[in-house]
């Protein structure tokens, strides 16, 4: 039997970077919650040791990981602990990101950069170590990457941001194209908008406001809007489905502004 075909969770060891705020914070202690261990990755390490807490007081095991995802040695570096000490990978969401706001006349290069460095270049570096841990195993696992809507649409002010998204989501396809023959799983979920630290100025504005109503669900999205996608993705029921993108935001792609 895989990994991947086995019927509970419970062993089975989640990579989740970004893990020290936000949605990425969030999705550890849904994985934990399901029966995962996880591998807590981010920057800020003293924010992952109060979810490696958390974690630990429901029973499962947490590995907090102090990664930069713009580097690559940090990333490769990081994942091999992270291997020593938990001997297995099954999943990976590809969370970590960064947002930043300009027209696109006054994007500097500096912030281009740092968009693209992160959310897309930070994902290929992670899902590549975590592939080729994989690899050298002959194991089987998943990667989610973290899009958003704005891979799929644009809005204003967020040129590099939208790029970056929808990049991540051409890099879900190729990625799934070529790992399938690893028995490695990558798709991607795009949320529309859930406020944390990353949006909520913007959607606590009155120009966020008027963007909550036209949301065909009129409301903008909560963390646990994405439970189920990202169990789903990750879990045995998805063992056929790779180089998909659920889209998980209250309609708000659908409408003609
Ligand atoms: P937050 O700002 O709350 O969290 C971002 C996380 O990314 C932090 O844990 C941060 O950790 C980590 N991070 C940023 N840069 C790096 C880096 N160089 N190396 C390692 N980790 C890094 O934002 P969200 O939780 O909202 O965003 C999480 C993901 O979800 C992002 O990819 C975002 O684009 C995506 N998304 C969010 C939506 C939303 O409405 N909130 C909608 C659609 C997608 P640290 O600073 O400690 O390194």
């Amino acid at each position: 039997m895989t990994q991947e075909a086995s019927q509970n969770p419970s062993g089975r060891v989640a990579v989740v970077t970004g893990a020290s705020s936000g949605l990425g914070r969030h999705f550890a202690l849904t994985l934990a919650k399901a029966g995962y261990d996880v591998v807590a990755a981010a920057r800020r390490t003293e924010r992952l040791k109060d979810l490696a807490q958390e974690i630990e007081a429901l029973g499962r095991r947490c590995e907090a990981v102090g990664i930069d995802v713009t580097e690559v040695a940090s990333v490769t570096e990081g994942l091999e602990n992270a291997w020593r000490r938990m001997g297995r990978f099954d999943v990976l969401v590809n969370n970590a990101g960064i947002a930043l706001s300009a027209k696109a006349l006054d994007h500097s290069d500096d912030d281009w950069n740092q968009v693209i460095d992160t959310n897309l270049t930070g994902a290929w570096h992670c899902a590549q170590a975590f592939a080729r841990k994989l690899a050298e195993t002959g194991a089987g696992g998943c990667i989610v990457n973290v899009a958003s809507i704005l891979g799929l649409r644009v809005a204003g002010q967020v040129a590099a941001y939208a790029v970056s998204k929808a990049a991540v989501i051409q890099m879900t396809k190729a990625l799934a194209l070529e790992l399938a023959q690893q028995n490695i799983r990558v798709n991607a979920l795009a949320p529309g908008y859930i406020e944390t630290d990353l949006n909520r100025g913007f959607l606590q504005s009155d120009a966020g406001e008027r963007m909550r109503r036209k949301i065909p669900m009129k409301r903008f999205g909560r963390p646990e809007d994405l439970d189920a996608g990202l169990l789903f993705l990750a879990g045995e029921g998805a063992g056929y489905v790779t180089g998909s993108v659920l889209t998980i935001d209250g309609g708000h792609v659908l409408p003609l502004p």
